[in-house]
């Protein structure tokens, strides 16, 4: 059998190419990705002989010091920062994976989720891969490690050839840092450039810390390999569908990041001026529920003209544990991270805006703890369409039962989270406001049409809420509909070429290096060949 452990990803990748201070600035580009994930965090340096890698569990901040940073000496790095639920949370699974393989001594980071690495994997250890760790991700460095291509780009092809699903990749080979993205571009990836140096990071936000200047996304089905001969490209897959995910505009990437080449903070404010349009009301102010809230709040505000206040504070120094009362406060688990502001909410009417509602337990508690604080009304305004399904690639949510969309209709959900008022953005709205069709789109978690087929794997879960809702129809199951759209599927054609002529470098003379020179090596692939 195939191992069952679950595949739980979400996750954010830097790469950088030809810096004095490669891991310096690897650590500032991680800091920028906290958001998208908390669990781990690990920065690989090539030192001119051998990859070094630290990783540990925890924030960046918590996990490298500055000892920690001297240990991680190299002109080329990359970095992952990892979020996984409960029961995952293992070091093992953390990145740069480091493998010393056929193909040379190789740090992998990934973002995304394969909807096929269980079938592959069963398969890989059939023939006698072994696995060290329980994430995906570690079937990209089998797979390459297998193939009968020598230049790690071809092998690299190879490998992407076989897998299915979500995937932003950064790659260090010696000193060459390599970055893929799937066929449908499902997860952000995106190239910048510091001086003389290479960069290659999940959101734009990374580049803007280290004053790195933006210069192109890598494409869906693109390689693109950073070195000494500059930026140069491997289309493997181009040209195919595109599955952008809708829901990194709507709530996960950084307002200031520039991602799929639209800014997300414009995109949150069309959200939000669609929203005002589509579901107007009387009240006195609007509210954002902070922060994934703010910018679909200022839009609604700006279309409807009702005033904008920030009638809830969050509390931004909440860390992952906290001691909690012995004697059970109501509401502790909002109200630790959101406090309303009396003198903004007393008295009034209030629009509540939000990006989204998951079980409603949250929306619940902060409708109730808005009234108690002297609100007359709120009206829960959501800037997207009802989340009715899971994600399959690579966005960690509950089980479909758990969304409480999947089983109450807008009514049953108001009465809920006890709102006066509910309303969602619709598909079409949403769609408009992002600026791309459906068909360009991946927004399955509201219309259950996965661009990409999906094998019988263990549905992710909770990352927005940590506790269910007591009232789901349980006969409501986890199956979601075999509807999927066989235009994409997994028979990508075979379609590699070079744009930029290259020629084999001193650096790839670099890469045959014994492997026990490189340390420390999580696990060794011996060479089948
Ligand atoms: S299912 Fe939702 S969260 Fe997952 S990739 Fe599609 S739009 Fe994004």
């Amino acid at each position: 059998m195939p191992s069952r452990d679950a595949f739980r990803e979400e996750c954010g990748v830097f790469g950088i190419y030809g810096h004095a201070d490669a891991a310096n600035l690897t650590y500032l580009g991680l800091y920028a990705l906290q958001h998208r994930g908390q669990e781990s965090a690990g920065i690989a340096t090539w030192n001119g002989s051998r990859i070094l890698v630290e990783k540990e569990m925890g924030y960046v901040h918590d996990v490298f010091d500055e000892a920690r940073m001297k240990r991680l000496p190299g002109k080329s790095a990359v970095g992952h920062v990892r979020y996984s639920t409960a029961g995952e949370s293992r070091l093992e699974n953390a990145q740069p994976i480091v493998y010393n393989t056929n193909k040379g001594p190789l740090a992998l980071c990934h973002n995304g989720n394969l909807v096929n690495a269980d079938e592959l994997r069963h398969e890989l250890e059939e023939q006698g891969s072994i696995f060290t760790t329980s994430s995906d991700s570690e079937v990209f460095l089998h797979l390459i490690a297998r193939s009968r291509q020598e230049n790690i780009v071809s092998a690299l092809t190879d490998a992407l050839l076989r897998v299915r699903g979500a995937y932003s990749l950064v790659l260090m080979s010696g000193e060459r840092v390599l970055a893929a993205r799937d066929p449908q571009g499902f997860r952000p990836l995106t190239i910048g450039r510091l001086g003389s140096s290479w960069v290659v990071a999940s959101e734009t936000c990374a580049f803007d810390l280290i004053d790195a200047e933006p210069v192109r996304d890598v494409e869906p089905g693109e390689v693109v390999v950073l070195d000494v001969g500059g930026v140069a490209s491997a289309s493997f897959a181009m040209g195919r569908r595109t599955a952008y995910c809708v829901f990194e505009h709507v709530y996960f990437a950084r307002p200031d990041s520039v991602v799929f080449g639209r800014s997300v903070a414009d995109a949150r404010r069309a959200f939000g001026r669609r929203l005002a349009r589509e579901h107007p009301v009387k009240a006195d102010v609007v509210v954002p529920v902070p922060d994934s809230g703010v910018y679909a709040a200022l839009g609604y505000a700006e279309e409807s003209g009702i005033p904008y206040a920030m009638g809830l504070v969050r509390n931004h120094y909440v860390g992952r544990t906290f001691i909690e009362p012995k004697q059970a406060i109501r509401n502790f688990g909002v109200k630790v991270k959101l406090n309303p502001v009396r003198s903004v909410v007393g008295g009034k009417r209030i629009i509540l805006v939000d990006d989204s509602i998951v079980r409603g337990t949250t929306s619940q508690k902060i409708v109730r703890m808005l009234k108690q604080a002297g609100a007359t009304q709120v009206h829960m305004r959501i800037s997207s369409p009802p989340t009715m399904n899971p994600c399959r690639y690579g966005i960690d949510t509950p089980h479909r039962k758990e969304l409480i969309a999947s089983t109450h209709d807008v009514e049953a959900t108001r009465n809920f989270i006890g709102a006066n008022s509910l309303g969602y953005l619709s598909l079409d709205g949403m769609l408009t406001a992002f600026g791309r069709g459906e068909d360009q789109t991946c927004a399955a978690c509201f219309t259950g049409n996965y661009p990409v087929k999906w094998e019988d794997m263990p549905e992710q879960r909770t990352l927005f809420e940590p506790v269910a809702i007591g009232e789901v129809d349980d006969e409501v199951d986890d199956e979601v509909d075999d509807e999927v759209d066989d235009e994409v599927d997994d028979e990508v054609e075979v379609e590699v070429e070079v744009d930029v002529e290259r020629k084999e470098t001193a650096l790839d003379t670099a890469l045959d290096i014994p492997a026990d020179e490189c340390v420390p090596a999580i696990a060794v692939e011996p060479s089948k060949e």
